[in-house]
């Protein structure tokens, strides 16, 4: 078995609440939310990190944004605004190597993060 976090979500190994899933992508909530809305949308593909995204995979990039964005529009938050942001690697504090695409929403979000 894979010994990724993200991967054993996917495969139903570890429980989370999903919120969407299709042939590409899967999205839940976040175990320790920094938001009203937190939630995690990480492609079925394993990819590590940011730095490992090829060019075949650009339409699964795409996919995650489009993915969130109609989250988005469906939980009220496409007017006040949302947050999307993929942490890479140890500085941005990255903690799980598996690509996830965090959306953070329903409450003022401060800028620039920490
Ligand atoms: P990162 O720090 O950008 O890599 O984000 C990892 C995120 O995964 C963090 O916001 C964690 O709270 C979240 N997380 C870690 N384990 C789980 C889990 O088992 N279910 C859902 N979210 C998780």
């Amino acid at each position: 078995m894979s010994d990724c976090l993200f991967c054993k979500i996917r495969d139903g190994h570890i429980p989370a609440r999903v919120v969407y899933r299709d042939e590409v992508c899967l999205a839940f909530e976040d175990i320790n939310p920094q938001a009203p809305t937190h939630v995690l949308f990480i492609p079925l593909k394993h990819i590590p990190t940011v730095n490992d995204i090829a060019l075949e995979d650009r339409e699964l990039v795409g996919h995650l944004y489009t993915a969130a964005a109609r989250l988005a529009r469906e939980r009220g938050h496409a007017d006040n605004g949302y947050r999307l942001v993929m942490n890479t690697q140890r500085d941005a504090g990255q903690t799980v190597f598996h690509i996830h695409l965090h959306m953070l929403a329903g409450r003022p979000l401060m800028w620039p993060p920490g």
